[in-house]
């Protein structure tokens, strides 16, 4: 997921270490969208009021859409951490971590990953939404090209999808990992 809006994210939150599911706080954004944040509270531009209000809606789907693929997860059996950071690239944070079978998952925000399907941009300061988004989508592509160098599985799924669906791919790629990468059933 990134789908924190502005300011929905503390120092403090961003440089916490990686947290069990239970227990992790859901005002968290993902790796791409902390760094998104940064750049976005230091800009002279803030957006508009409705703009913000549309992000924290934005933000509240997205966080009830990574709890549910957890959920699923975790009935499944499953055991991963979530917000880990990504080893080797400072402020990127994966969503879901299967660290030992290294598979990755981010839950990436339609606004602010640019989905093909519901990306939009603001009117107002068009220009700098339009590079931040634009490097946002960058990062995105880096981060993945990072990990899969260093043998991670690496999927995206988008705000948009269903979690039954997210969390049945995810087993699936879990699943196929296993034998070959670790002996520890736990997967994580
Ligand atoms: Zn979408």
């Amino acid at each position: 997921m990134s789908n924190a809006a502005p300011n929905a994210t503390t120092a403090d939150d961003r440089q916490a270490g990686p947290r069990r599911h239970a227990v992790a706080p859901l005002a968290l954004g993902s790796a791409a969208g902390d760094a998104g944040e940064t750049e976005a509270m230091t800009s002279p531009l803030p957006p508009a009021r409705a703009l913000a209000a549309h992000m924290r809606q934005q933000h509240h789907r997205g966080t009830s859409q990574e709890l549910a693929v957890r959920r699923i997860l975790h009935r499944a059996g499953l055991r991963y951490r979530v917000h880990v950071p990504v080893p080797g690239l400072p402020r990127r944070r994966i969503d879901i971590a299967f660290t030992k079978l290294r598979v990755a998952v981010f839950l990436n925000g339609c606004f602010w990953h640019s989905c093909p399907d519901h990306a939009t941009r603001p009117k107002e300061n068009a220009d700098w939404w339009q590079a931040k988004l634009e490097r946002n989508v960058k990062r995105d592509r880096e981060t993945a090209d990072h990990l899969s160098a260093l043998g991670w599985m690496v999927l995206h799924f988008w705000e948009h999808e269903v979690p039954d669906v997210i969390a049945a791919r995810v087993r699936n790629v879990v699943a196929a990992r296993r034998p070959t990468l670790s002996g520890d059933p736990s997967g994580n």
